[in-house]
Order: C-alpha cells, then sequence, then structure tokens
C-alpha cells in the first residue's frame, strides 16, 4: 500500500524530531512565559521579557542550562547581571533595549553566565581567586554545554561549535559585600551569597523590592555538587537572603523562569536545613544525590 505523501512525511519527520528532541525540550516554553510580556528582538537565540519597567530577563531556552541574564536600566546607566553562555551576541541585544553605558555584573563566574563578558569593557567582579582563574577563560564546561541532549533547535548561523570556549575577560572594577550600584533613579546593592561558588551574590533593588538571586535560587535543580562550592557557606547565604523575603516583591532567578516567589525563599532555607541535618531523602541521578522539593530541587555529590 502506498501511504499518502503527507501522512509519509509527518511520520517522517516526527521520527526524526523525537530522536532529536531532548526531554526538557519537549516541555517548553514552560507555561511560565505566557503570562510575561515578550520584547521582540531579531536574535532567535535569545528571548527578551520585560519583567517590570526598565527590568528585563535575556532568557536562552535553546540549551539545557536556560539561562537568564538581565537588563536593568536606570535614568544614567545600565547594569547587565551575566551575559549568559556566549553562543549569541548579548552585547547586540544589550543595544537594541538600552543606550546607556553598560556596566556587567555577575551571579558568579561559573561558564553559563559569563559567556559575553569579553564584549564588555566595563566588568565588575568579586576578589576571589574563583573569579580570578574563571577570568582567563576556559573550554572544558564550555564544550559540555553542547554536548548530546543539550541544545533544543538550532544553533545560531555562523556559530562554531568546535572553536566554543568562554573567553577571557578583563575585570575593571572589584565588588565588595554591601556595595551599591548607582543607575540613577534606581539603586543595586550587591549582597554576597558565597556557597554555589565563592564569588556568587545576589542583587538587590530595595525599593522597587526586587531580589536578583543568581543560581543560589531558582525554580529547578539547584547545583551544589562542583568542588567550589560550600555547603556551610551554602546555608548561610540562604539565610541571609531569607532575612529580606518579607522586603519583596519578587525574585528573579539565573535560571529557568524569571520569576519566583519571594516566600520561596524561607522555603529552601527549611530544605537545606533538612538535607544538612539528615532529615530529607534522596534520590541517586546521573552520579549524584538529588533531593527534590516542591518547585525546586539540591543535586549534590555521592
Ligand atoms: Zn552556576
Amino acid at each position: 500500500m502506498k501511504l499518502p505523501r503527507g501522512i509519509f512525511l509527518t511520520f517522517w519527520l516526527s521520527t526524526c524530531v523525537s530522536a532529536q528532541t531532548p526531554d526538557w525540550c519537549k516541555s517548553q516554553p514552560r507555561p511560565a512565559y505566557s503570562k510575561l510580556e515578550r520584547v521582540e528582538i531579531p536574535d532567535q537565540w535569545f528571548e527578551v521579557y520585560k519583567i517590570r519597567p526598565w527590568v528585563f530577563a535575556i532568557y536562552e531556552p535553546h540549551q539545557a542550562e536556560e539561562v537568564i541574564s538581565y537588563l536593568v536600566i536606570g535614568t544614567q546607566k545600565a547594569v547587565l547581571f551575566d551575559t549568559g553562555m556566549g553562543i549569541s551576541n548579548i552585547k547586540a541585544v544589550v543595544e537594541e533595549l538600552t543606550k546607556l553605558p553598560v556596566s556587567v555584573v555577575n551571579s558568579h563566574t561559573h561558564n553559563d553566565h559569563v559567556g559575553d563578558n569579553w564584549r564588555f569593557s566595563n566588568v565588575y567582579g568579586m576578589p576571589t581567586n574563583f573569579t580570578r582563574t574563571n577570568a582567563r577563560g576556559s573550554t572544558t564546561d564550555a564544550q559540555a554545554e553542547l554536548a548530546p541532549g543539550q541544545i533544543c533547535g538550532t544553533l545560531p548561523t555562523g556559530f562554531d561549535p568546535k572553536s566554543y570556549r568562554t573567553r577571557g575577560f578583563h575585570i575593571s572594577h572589584w565588588l565588595h559585600d554591601g556595595d551599591r550600584i548607582n543607575l540613577g533613579d534606581r539603586t543595586l546593592e550587591v549582597i554576597s551569597t558565597p556557597g554555589h561558588t565563592p564569588d556568587s551574590i545576589a542583587l538587590l533593588d530595595e525599593r522597587n523590592r526586587l531580589l536578583f538571586t543568581g543560581d543560589t535560587f531558582y525554580p529547578g535543580p539547584i547545583f551544589l555538587y562542583r568542588p567550589e562550592t560550600d555547603l556551610d557557606a551554602y546555608v548561610s547565604s540562604v539565610k541571609r537572603l531569607a532575612g529580606l523575603a518579607s522586603r519583596l516583591q519578587l525574585l528573579l532567578p539565573a535560571h529557568n523562569v524569571p520569576v519566583a516567589e519571594p516566600s520561596d525563599l524561607p522555603r529552601v532555607l527549611d530544605a537545606i536545613q533538612q538535607v544538612r541535618h539528615g532529615q530529607a531523602k534522596s534520590l541517586r541521578k546521573d552520579g549524584k544525590r538529588e533531593y527534590v522539593f516542591e518547585g525546586f530541587s539540591f543535586l549534590l555529590s555521592q
């Protein structure tokens, strides 16, 4: 029997797609995005969402990290909180959104947050050895981001997977806990939150009741298994952020979804304390231990 061409094509396409599509990709778009205001930009790699007036999330949905960088614009200058994977050009996206001078501040210097730092001349960093080492650039972690199952959809035209690496960058200013970055009509306060890495920070916009949490909290598996992670420091940092929760209106995390409830922070604190006191059950996952809670989990080493 000869199948009508349309049916054959549909069958062929669906087998192709299912063979290539990783599970995380099938659940996209994440439901939370339907409620957000999307801003159209020419670059197909990024998606931009306006979260608040003059606060934009720059999301990379086509790579498994689903990393989110943020552009916060004041009347005098703007801060780009992370520069993403370095797979497409985030600087060009930022220039579509503001003509003001832009300073880069990193939530921490893991490769998926500093990928386009090299494109900027004004980059703030925390004075840790971890930061200084990462500022030299690296290849291994970047290449791992392109492993089978890590990409959903297509890579940008002109991107060369073979030569992909995190390029080195120059830190022009050192930051410290409590520093305030004045953007004109808004101020971002640096809150040192070591734990996930030694150089992790959160940014607090107190007047607008926003907290940019970096990788200290996001709705998803929170990575706490790498050698640079310090679990005791992480507990202290979460405790500090949880103490701010009642003054906040919104959390803006660095992966998966750019909006979360401040009431999540005390829950994260309770959860990590349960883990540390041996009161939580874990599952084995890819050679790690995963402790699952409602809306997030912790991935620890064995
Ligand atoms: Zn990280």
